[in-house]
Parts: C-alpha cells; sequence; structure tokens
C-alpha cells in the first residue's frame, strides 16, 4: 500500500486562532479527529461523522480521508502550527507519525494512552489534559496513572513546549488536583487552569494560589467562544 491510501478520520479541517492555553492567538491549521475514547461531561465535540469538512476550501469529503490530501493541506497553509485535536488524536498516532511535519506540530490531547505517545513524540507543542474526578470519566485512577505517565513521556523540553491543561466545573476536589499536578509538574512548563464555560472562579482563584507553591499557573478561560469564532 503506498503511503497516500493510508486513510483516517476527521470531522473538520479549519483555520483559526488557537483559543485556549498559551499559546492562544496563534493562528493554527486545525484537524480535527474523530472519535474519543472518554466521555466528559461537558465535552462539546462531535466525536464521529462519515463526512469531513474542509473549512478552508468548503470541500466536503468522505471518511476515511487519505494521507495524501492532509499532506497538501498541511503544505499549503500559511500558519504558526497544526494542532491536532479532536476527539482524542492519539486514537490515530500510527497514521499522524506518517505525516512530513513540513512547520510545527501540535498536540491537544487528553492524555490517557500512553503507548500511542510514544509514536508522537517529535511533535513541538503538547497540550495536554489533567482531568478532574468530576469531569465524569470512567476507572478515573487508571486515567491518572496513564497521564502521569504521558506526561514523563511528552515532557516539556528544549525542543518541545508541553504545558497542562486543567478544565475546571465550579465545583472539584481541590486538594486531589493539587496533589495530581504534583506528580507532573515537573514535566511542564506551566499549567493552564481552564473553567468550564459559565463555572464560578473562586475555588479556581484559590488553587491557583495554593499550587503557586510549586509551578507556574495561569486562569485561562477559551478565548475563541468569548470572541465568538469557531
Ligand atoms: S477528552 Fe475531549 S473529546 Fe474526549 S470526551 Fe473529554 S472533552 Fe470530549
Amino acid at each position: 500500500m503506498k503511503n497516500e491510501d493510508i486513510g483516517t478520520r476527521l470531522s473538520e479541517i479549519f483555520e483559526s486562532i488557537q483559543g485556549e492555553g498559551i499559546l492562544v492567538g496563534v493562528r493554527q491549521l486545525f484537524l480535527r479527529f474523530c472519535g474519543c475514547n472518554l466521555n466528559c461531561y461537558y465535552c462539546d465535540t462531535i466525536k464521529e461523522s462519515d463526512f469531513c469538512v474542509n473549512h478552508t476550501n468548503g470541500e466536503v469529503i468522505k471518511n476515511p480521508i487519505s494521507l495524501g490530501y492532509i499532506q497538501k493541506v498541511i503544505d499549503s497553509a500559511k500558519v504558526h502550527s497544526v494542532s491536532f485535536t479532536g476527539g482524542e488524536p492519539l486514537l490515530h498516532a500510527d497514521f499522524i507519525k506518517k505525516i512530513n511535519k513540513s512547520k510545527p506540530f501540535y498536540l491537544e490531547s487528553n492524555m490517557s494512552l500512553p503507548e500511542n505517545a510514544k509514536k508522537l513524540k517529535f511533535f513541538d507543542f503538547v497540550a495536554g489534559d489533567l482531568k478532574v474526578r468530576e469531569s465524569g470519566v470512567k476507572n478515573y485512577e487508571k486515567l491518572l496513572e496513564n497521564t502521569f505517565r504521558c506526561f514523563k513521556i511528552l515532557r516539556n523540553r528544549r525542543n518541545r513546549l508541553t504545558f497542562c491543561k486543567i478544565v475546571l466545573p465550579s465545583e472539584f476536589d481541590l486538594e486531589e488536583v493539587k496533589n495530581s499536578a504534583m506528580q507532573i509538574k515537573d514535566y511542564v512548563v506551566c499549567f493552564v487552569l481552564q473553567p468550564v464555560f459559565g463555572s464560578r472562579l473562586e475555588k479556581i482563584f484559590k488553587l491557583q494560589k495554593e499550587m503557586m507553591e510549586f509551578a507556574d499557573v495561569r486562569v485561562i478561560p477559551q478565548v475563541h467562544k468569548l470572541i465568538g469564532v469557531r
């Protein structure tokens, strides 16, 4: 099988600004992959689709999409970086590692699949989640263990910027979040506390203050939602 014949499932391709985390505002090409192995209660992502909409040129393509098509879209984009998002892009690691990195690659991941994380060590930016128990995911202890392993594998280093994003509802176990963050503090450049849209902020500010004893911690909401873009 030729490389161009290999395919994967995407729900959409678009250009926009990065709306989350410490690279907020940079222009990116977003590749939104189908499928996720978790089920967070606040998830607003369409996880499955028979078709992919390429908003950069208006095309609607039937899944699976070929490697050749995706490579052309990446090569022709004039952006800061390419964001691999989902769904969960680590589910597609075998496909992604075949793409030629013609510009910087940015991974947005739930950090639950360490064996697949090992295949994407060539990424330039990693925005990894630390899920809180209140996000409603099953087998939370196992997820935490896998998350610690993923951060260790994709840790911040000279040629890779890795930060941790913690999505927080109004109510959460502050001590548990702080203790989990301690486990990964040496693998990340900083933590981003991201309120679930509409959450109260008092407890989040309290967590920021307590975590500042051991890390750089920023409270950054989803900026793209504030300004009404995709
Ligand atoms: S990890 Fe992301 S895509 Fe998966 S269910 Fe949670 S919010 Fe949705």
